[in-house]
């Protein structure tokens, strides 16, 4: 695992104006892809952060809609650059998520979901301490190998790869502020929007959001609101 790219902002402060922050993570397989998709269609106010990849394109993934692809010689230089707020190899690709769009997303009062493996939602935590952590677990090991086989989208070889790193992405559980277990794929979506759903509801968010009906019933907000 590579060392967390170096800081060239601060770490940002939770605000009102500022977007919610949402990392995904599961074992490759669990349907997280699927269901992420799922979600930003029932709720246009979440935006997906597209991640910059070394890895080959699979059929069916556009360039710029699913990831940036590019080669190591320019991811290289991305991460001399500092252009990522993290980044990790991941099945011997690279991959990571810029620091620019993520910050104009945030900073824009968008709220941004990041679809990242468990060392790039480590380096997130430790820039982004408000970030909301989410893992997907598949219902058992067999039926993970049945779906990466159902995508009908890597080899024999990267099947292997994937199942035989399962365990060890899967130790990682406790690591997230949530747990989802994508059985039944509507009860695991619901499961994933009512998340969303409760974090939006939070004090401090909807202070912001109803400071005017809080103080037309109020006469004035206390200074120190969150
Ligand atoms: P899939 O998860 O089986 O669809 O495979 P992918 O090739 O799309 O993703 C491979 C791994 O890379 C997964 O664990 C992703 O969560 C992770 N990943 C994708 N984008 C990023 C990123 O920007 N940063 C980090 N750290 N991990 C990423
Ligand atoms: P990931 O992004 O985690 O690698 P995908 O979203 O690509 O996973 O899902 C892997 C495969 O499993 C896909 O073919 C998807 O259609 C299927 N899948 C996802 N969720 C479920 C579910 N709850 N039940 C059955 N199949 C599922
Ligand atoms: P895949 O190659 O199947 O698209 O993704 C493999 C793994 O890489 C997935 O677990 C995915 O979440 C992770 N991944 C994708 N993009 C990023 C990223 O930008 N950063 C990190 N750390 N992991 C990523």
């Amino acid at each position: 695992m590579p060392a967390a790219p170096a800081s060239s902002s601060p770490a940002s402060k939770s605000s009102a104006a500022t977007g919610l922050l949402f990392v995904v993570s599961a074992p490759s397989g669990a349907g997280k892809t699927s269901l992420v998709a799922a979600l930003l269609e029932r709720d246009p106010a979440l935006a997906l952060s597209v991640s910059y990849t070394t890895r080959a394109r699979r059929s069916g993934e556009v360039d710029g809609r699913h990831y940036h692809f590019v080669d190591h010689a320019r991811f290289e230089q991305m991460i001399a650059e500092g252009a990522f707020i993290e980044y990790a190899r991941v099945f011997d690709n690279a991959y990571g998520t810029a620091e620019s769009s993520l910050r104009k997303t945030l900073d824009s009062g968008q709220d941004l979901l990041l679809e990242i493996d468990w060392q790039g939602a480590r380096q997130v935590r430790e820039r982004f301490p408000e970030a909301v952590s989410i893992f997907i677990v598949p219902p058992s090991l067999a039926a993970l190998e049945e779906r990466l086989r159902g995508r009908g989208q890597d080899s024999d070889a990267v099947i292997g790869e994937r199942m035989a790193k399962a365990r060890d992405e899967l130790s990682h559980w406790d690591e997230y502020g949530y747990l989802v277990v994508n059985d039944h794929f509507e009860q695991a979506l619901g499961d994933l929007s009512a998340i969303v759903k409760a974090e939006r509801l939070r004090t401090p968010r909807q202070a912001a959001r109803e400071q005017d009906r809080l103080r037309s019933m109020l006469g004035g907000m206390p200074s120190d609101m969150p």
